[in-house]
């Protein structure tokens, strides 16, 4: 086996997403390969990007009475650091999405962009946080039942969404510890 073949064979698979796919469901402080991260330019034999970053429509929990459940989020606002997305260099920037239905409610992200090269829309972004904090939402019955409890448990929570297991399961842990009568009590009652 050559020299060249083996460093192939190490070379780690990098796995690609959509921007969409990134934003919704990855906690802050990771790394995502972006496949659209440009806004591609011209299709046809010689295609190339327009170096802005792109902004597709997300689908995310809206908690406004109005809505309650999964809607589309558009953006309506981008603050940037640079004007372009360079190749080679990062681009720091705020994203602001709005929900579409009750035009109420907003999500921000934090991000460092950086496009492969300037033939096509690949890239990688991190993902420096987002307002609200990342996470899918706990339901009011839950924060009822746990209820002396419940900053702990959200403690446990954010742990969680950040890919802190084992944090996470040492609140849990203290939550069912302090409230397992209560817990189980209302198990007998169902
Ligand atoms: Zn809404």
């Amino acid at each position: 086996m050559t020299y060249r073949n083996k460093q192939e064979q190490t070379k780690p698979e990098v796995t690609y997403q959509t921007l969409s796919d990134f934003l919704q469901n990855t906690p802050p402080n990771k790394l995502g390969h972006i496949l659209d991260l440009a806004v591609p330019k011209n299709a046809g034999p010689y295609p190339s990007v327009e170096k802005r970053i792109n902004t597709p429509e997300l689908r995310l929990h809206c908690p406004h009475e109005l809505c309650k459940g999964v809607r589309f989020f558009r953006c309506v606002d981008l603050l940037v650091d640079k004007k372009s997305l360079d190749q080679g260099t990062l681009n720091y920037l705020y994203v602001r999405y709005q929900c579409s239905n009750c035009k109420k409610t907003v999500k921000v992200y934090s991000l460092a962009a950086q496009i492969d090269t300037i033939l096509g829309p690949r890239g990688t972004c991190y993902k420096l946080g987002e307002d609200p904090p990342y996470g899918p939402p706990v339901s009011p019955g839950l924060i009822r039942l746990i209820q002396p409890d419940s900053d702990m448990f959200m403690q446990g929570r954010k742990c969680e969404n950040q890919g802190f297991g084992i944090g996470a399961f040492t609140y849990y842990r203290r939550v069912v510890e302090n409230q397992k009568n209560r817990i189980l009590e209302k198990i007998v009652k169902v």
